[in-house]
């Protein structure tokens, strides 16, 4: 019996993403240059769930998604792509994440890796993406990520959420400034209230996330993002304030290149 080719899960990406193709800001231009690119996101939780599924039906070309968690029942408030059966299986979030991804899109390159992002393993996952977003949950990894992407002159979208608040801002090296050229020291980790003391609104992460990845496209439809603006959200009160965020001369990082957070 021969296979039905034209079934409409496999229909022509020119129908498929028509409505990202029709929009003037993206056009067929952009959304081809879409379809052949490669986005590293670095964790799967709110921000990342929501992301990967943005992505995932943009048609951008290959994914590939690190975390070291497993699926966890306050998890099941915030984090879109996750089921009872993950939460009963305590599936590995990257791969629990990439068989739900496959299922939207089974026309694209998904790549789970289960591990903690470390100065051990994450040069040579930025230096094979065209793009990294920011889906952590701590400034340790979005540092040691920062220097990572500015030494392989990588475009990076940095993105944080708490409570109903976030932020998101742009970085491309050589562009615009750093996130070092902002904070110069990563806060220590007991400065920051984490998820389940301080909780976090579903819709609050999945605005963050919805906001990085139109960074994301604009980056890679038009080759150019709000590089260097920083966006202050709070959905609580329907508030966005944004604020230019200038480059330091003397920054660590993209200013000296000294990288401290990629030794070991
Ligand atoms: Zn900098």
């Amino acid at each position: 019996m021969t296979a039905d080719i034209s079934t409409p899960e496999n229909a022509p990406s020119a129908a498929r993403y028509s409505r990202h193709a029709k929009l003037a800001l993206i056009g067929p231009a952009g959304q081809a240059k879409i379809e052949k690119s490669s986005i590293l996101l670095i964790g799967c939780g709110s921000l990342g769930c929501a992301q990967a599924a943005f992505l995932a039906r943009a048609g951008v070309g290959r994914l590939t998604l690190a975390d070291r968690d497993t699926v966890q029942a306050p998890n099941m408030a915030t984090q879109l792509l996750y089921d009872e059966r993950d939460l009963r299986d305590q599936a590995p979030k990257a791969e629990a994440a990439a068989r739900h991804l496959r299922a939207i899109n089974s026309g694209i390159a998904i790549e789970p890796v289960v591990a903690d992002i470390t100065a051990a393993n994450i040069e040579p996952l930025v230096n094979k993406a065209d793009l990294v977003l920011d889906a952590t949950d701590n400034f340790e990894t979005r540092f040691l990520l920062n220097d990572a992407a500015v030494k392989a002159g990588k475009p990076w979208i940095y993105g944080g959420v708490l409570g109903t608040d976030g932020m998101v801002m742009a970085v491309s090296p050589g562009q615009g400034p750093c996130l070092r050229c902002l904070f110069d020291l990563p806060a220590p980790e007991d400065r920051l209230p984490p998820p389940d003391v301080f909780g976090v609104l579903a819709t609050a992460a999945a605005w963050v996330a919805a906001l990085q990845t139109t960074q994301a496209l604009k980056a890679l439809a038009g080759g150019k993002a709000d590089w260097g603006r920083m966006h202050t959200l709070d959905i609580w009160n329907g508030s966005v304030t944004t604020a230019e965020v200038p480059r330091d001369p003397a920054c660590p990082c993209c200013g000296r290149r000294e990288f401290r957070f990629l030794k070991p």
